[in-house]
């Protein structure tokens, strides 16, 4: 199939027809939200580790600052731009900001996020509507804004941090639950309109990863069990460069909880049931 540029004129035979293998870093651009701290700090560290240049989006200036110093001290490249993704006018700037200092980014990690825990009836609507704002809205808006460089070049990786929540939801999770099934179905739609484009789209399952994300009060109510099943965000980070290289379009992470979604598909009442167990407070 012959692609087209926007105005309509042809960009010759270019074909891509599979994912993409990313295996090499060196001069790759790529922006990371919610780098300050957990998941996506990591992330951006062992990207600029492997030689790309990352753009640190978050709220708070100073804490992406002290990442941006760590990332230089080993010889990396990194600027902070404070942005609070629920903003859809405030992404806007952080991206044309990025891509002036960058030329262009090849690379965006949609990982800011939050979570909460607590009955539906017990939820304030208005807290409901923040939690979709940032988790969902936040990579809306910020692929909106990166994604039409990316096809115009026919490359880019859009690397999604969603939850196993996103997959299969448990008690006192409404809110959390639905802002990360919407990601899902975000992501699965788009990574289908992708085909052909050169755009590779990663979808990843994080299960319970022992980051700040965890207040006092979910650690308090966590199940003892689900306690002890807390993984680091390394091995999470290791996933995804590994799920990269392989040109996978998702991965979870710890990779048994995957046979959760087989076993949701085959017998849904079983699973419905192992997860009242499993969520069942000690
Ligand atoms: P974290 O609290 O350590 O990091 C979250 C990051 O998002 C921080 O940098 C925070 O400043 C940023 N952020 C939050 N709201 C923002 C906003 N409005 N604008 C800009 N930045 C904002 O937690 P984490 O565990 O590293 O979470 C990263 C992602 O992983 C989240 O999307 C979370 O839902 C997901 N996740 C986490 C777990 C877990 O168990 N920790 C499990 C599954 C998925």
């Amino acid at each position: 199939m012959a692609l087209q540029n926007r105005d309509g004129t042809d960009r010759g035979n270019i074909e891509v027809t599979e994912q993409s293998k990313l295996t090499k870093y060196n001069g790759l651009t790529a922006l990371v939200t919610g780098a300050s701290s957990g998941i996506g700090r990591q992330l951006a560290l062992r990207l600029a580790k492997e030689g790309a240049r990352v753009a640190l989006v978050a709220r708070r200036e100073s804490e992406l600052e002290a990442v941006a110093a760590e990332i230089r001290a080993g010889s990396g490249e990194a600027i902070a731009l404070p942005c609070d993704v629920a903003d859809a006018s405030q992404v806007e700037a952080t991206a044309r900001l990025a891509l002036e200092k960058f030329g262009s980014i090849d690379m965006l990690v949609n990982n800011a996020g939050y979570g909460g825990q607590r009955k539906f009836l017990d939820w304030d609507v208005k807290d409901m509507e923040a939690i979709m704002q940032v988790n969902y809205f936040g990579t809306v808006y910020f692929t909106k804004a990166l994604l039409p460089q990316m096809v115009e070049r026919n490359r880019g990786w859009l690397v999604f941090i969603s939850s196993v929540s996103g997959r299969i939801a448990s008690p006192e999770k409404t809110a959390y639950a639905a802002s990360k099934f919407a990601m899902t179905g975000f992501a699965e739609a788009l990574s289908l309109e992708m085909e052909n484009t050169g755009v590779n789209l990663l979808t990843v399952y994080p299960g319970v990863i022992d980051t700040p994300f965890h207040t006092a009060h979910m650690l308090e109510n966590m199940p003892k069990k689900t306690q002890g099943s807390m993984v680091s965000p390394d091995g999470v980070v290791d996933a995804v460069f590994e799920a990269l290289a392989k040109g996978k379009r998702e991965v979870t992470h710890p990779s048994g909880i995957a046979a959760g979604y087989v076993v949701r598909a085959l017998a849904p009442e079983f699973l419905r049931n192992q997860v009242l167990k499993a969520t069942k407070k000690d």
